[in-house]
């Protein structure tokens, strides 16, 4: 497969940022991981939900990210991810973006014809039998029933994919844009061996792909650690890097290929077994984040005390009132104790130190209350309805809020992913 792509460094990191005010802050991260050596090429990620709950147009993100990058005089490239988006919702992305995340999570499951998927596992004796992989110590066992299988939950899903790439291709030309398919909005996760044919799906369609984001095993709550099995996702994680090194020769695809890892924000217990593989396979990765900067904010506006502490503790209160409203959308991503929760009532008398204490993710503070923390997550709409004076106190209070912005993703993120504790 020959198709022009732009390329995308070995280390990208995806920030989120709901309100559109922590552009510096966030890349400020990036200049000091650069700094110490570890370098990461921003990208700014917003999906179409994001945008439509807070009212903003794609175009805002574009603006955010090129005012950072001037201000803080970063040299090295930056992307504008256009996050999750379908065939329906791309077109006000494409002038703003140049990454695209094609989401055809929906469409996995749902059966190409029968006629394709015999022509695909004709096409593919390679991936029948035993598969042999470089650093996989027990080869694949795949039966041409198995591929048939695999093809038929997911070729659609790849057809749709390149139908959103053809289409944004004709408007911008490949060469102007990074490719990434995600599939982590389902219910299984893809083992390894899947994969495998999923990529060589993609490399039938011919889509430059740069990243990929499967579903993993285990859970990936927002803005909380990993629970799930550590010793299962390593070598889930080790083995995902084996197959994509295998379908770059393979497939031709992009060489640039690596694992996109969604809602990669506080996962701290992963990170060390990321970085031991990304080592060993001397691989890249890119990792998601988005809502652990509005948390972020609200950890500034606190600590800031004041009308600040005021507006978190508002925030709060509302969200406690709206629990069962908030988590329903989220209920596959956040596991939360609602005995927990402190009332409204005990949160109104907090001092800074203790709203900060039970939001900010430190898990060895005694204060710290995950719940909270994942209900805060979940409940920005509420700050987009408080509009004006919410951005007023963003604005207020900036110097405090970057600090906490900037401090989170450097330290609790990017240092441990790249540089080790
Ligand atoms: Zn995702």
């Amino acid at each position: 497969m020959k198709k022009s792509f732009l390329p995308l460094g070995k280390f990208s990191f995806g920030m989120g940022d709901r309100f559109g005010h922590q552009g510096k802050a966030q890349l400020q991260a990036c200049v000091m991981a650069a700094e110490l050596g570890a370098d990461f090429i921003p990208v700014w990620n917003k999906s179409h939900r994001e945008h439509t709950f807070v009212g903003t147009e794609p175009s805002s993100l574009r603006s955010e990210a090129d005012d950072a990058v001037r201000a803080i005089g970063w040299k090295k490239p930056y992307h504008v991810d256009a996050d999750h988006i379908r065939l329906e919702t791309v077109d006000r992305f494409i002038t703003p973006s140049d990454f695209f995340t094609l989401d055809v999570a929906d469409s996995i499951g749902m059966p190409a014809g029968p006629d394709i998927v015999m022509a695909f596992v004709e096409r593919h004796p390679e991936l029948v039998g035993t598969v042999t992989i470089p650093h996989i110590d027990r080869p694949f066992e795949i039966s041409a029933a198995e591929v048939e299988r695999v093809a038929n939950k997911f070729l659609l899903a790849v057809q749709e994919a390149g139908r959103i790439y053809r289409h944004v291709a004709g408007i911008k030309g490949g060469e102007n844009f990074v490719t990434e398919v995600s599939m982590d909005e389902t219910d299984s996760p893809q083992t390894p061996p899947e994969l495998l044919i999923i990529l060589a799906a993609i490399a039938d369609e011919g889509i430059p792909i740069q990243t990929i984001a499967p579903k993993f095993t285990g859970r990936f709550n927002k803005g909380v650690d990993y629970v799930g099995d550590l010793v299962q996702f390593e070598q889930e994680f080790n083995e995902d890097l084996a197959v994509i090194a295998f379908a770059i020769n393979q497939y031709g695809l992009p060489p640039s290929l690596k694992l996109s890892v969604h809602s990669g924000s506080d996962k701290f217990s992963i990170y060390e077994p990321m970085r031991r593989a990304l080592i060993k396979f001397d691989a890249g990765v890119h990792i998601k984040t988005a809502g652990t900067t509005w948390l972020e904010e609200l950890i500034g506006l606190a600590e800031a005390g004041g009308d600040g502490l005021e507006i978190a503790k508002e925030i709060y209160a509302y969200s406690i009132g709206h629990v069962d409203e908030f988590c329903a959308p989220y209920a596959s991503v956040i596991d939360i104790d609602k005995t927990r929760l402190p009332s409204a009532e005990e949160v109104n008398v907090w001092t800074s130190d203790q709203f900060v204490s039970a939001l900010r993710h430190d898990p060895k503070n005694q204060q710290f209350n995950a719940s909270l923390r994942q209900l805060l997550h979940v409940s920005f709409k509420v700050a987009a309805k408080f509009g004006d004076r919410y951005l007023n106190a963003l604005k207020k209070h900036e110097a405090i809020i970057a600090k906490n912005v900037t401090g989170n993703l450097f330290e609790r993120h990017m240092r441990p992913l790249l540089l080790g504790k």
